[in-house]
């Protein structure tokens, strides 16, 4: 397949998630647009109830509306003690609006109303990269393991990062560097893959 200058659309509006795309592909001869390249697009919602559908929903579904390739993910937390929540409904877990401090401080007070000893969680990301046409050519998915913090600790990240102690470590993703986090974390181990998949199945 023909890939010099491929287009490719990093279908998120999230500048960080942009950024490390943008580092990934440095070497590799892909022209990376955002979102925001584009005019007149329509939101994608989020309307499906796994990390899966979500991914695949908005890689085709920008797709389709600007005409080249898209990578789109979908990401959440999973606590065991708390059957899997707030998983695919993380970004809007206490409302919408509601900050993370607030979010983390509920959540950790949902912790302790169980009474459950097992602090487990899990940080899931789903990838999926659709051509121009609208068809799925991968799906990835990363997993990092850990624990739920007892308190919320380093301002490093966002959203759920600071009560999220990554197995291994002793120290919340909120506190560790961009570096570690970038290396161990479910978005960097399925954005490996993707990288892995553009490698290896595009260019020749
Ligand atoms: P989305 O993948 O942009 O829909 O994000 C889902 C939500 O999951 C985010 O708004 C955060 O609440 C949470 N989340 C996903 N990845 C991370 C992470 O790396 N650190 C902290 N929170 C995250």
């Amino acid at each position: 397949m023909q890939t010099n200058n491929l287009q490719l659309l990093a279908a998120t509006n999230n500048k960080g998630k942009i950024k490390e795309l943008k580092e990934l592909l440095a070497d590799l001869p892909f022209e990376l647009k955002g979102l925001n390249d584009f005019a007149n697009i329509s939101e994608v919602e989020e309307t499906g109830t796994t990390f899966e559908e979500n991914a695949i929903l908005k890689a085709k579904g920008y797709a389709n509306q600007t005409g080249i390739w898209a990578v789109a993910d979908d990401s959440g937390l999973e606590i065991e003690a708390l059957n899997g929540a707030p998983g695919v409904y993380s970004a809007r877990y206490g409302g919408a609006d509601s900050g993370y401090d607030k979010k983390n401080e509920m959540i950790l007070a949902q912790m302790a109303q169980t009474g459950s000893e097992n602090r487990a969680a899990q940080f899931v990301c789903v990838m999926a990269i659709s051509d121009e046409k609208g068809e799925i050519k991968h799906l990835a998915q990363g997993v990092c393991r850990g624990k739920i913090a007892f308190q919320p600790g380093g301002t490093n990240g966002f959203g759920f990062d600071p009560i999220f102690v990554p197995d291994g470590y002793e120290n919340t993703f909120g506190e560790l560097s961009n570096e570690i986090k970038q290396k161990i974390s479910h978005r960097g181990v399925a954005s490996a893959e993707i990288i892995r998949f553009l490698r290896d199945f595009i260019i020749i």
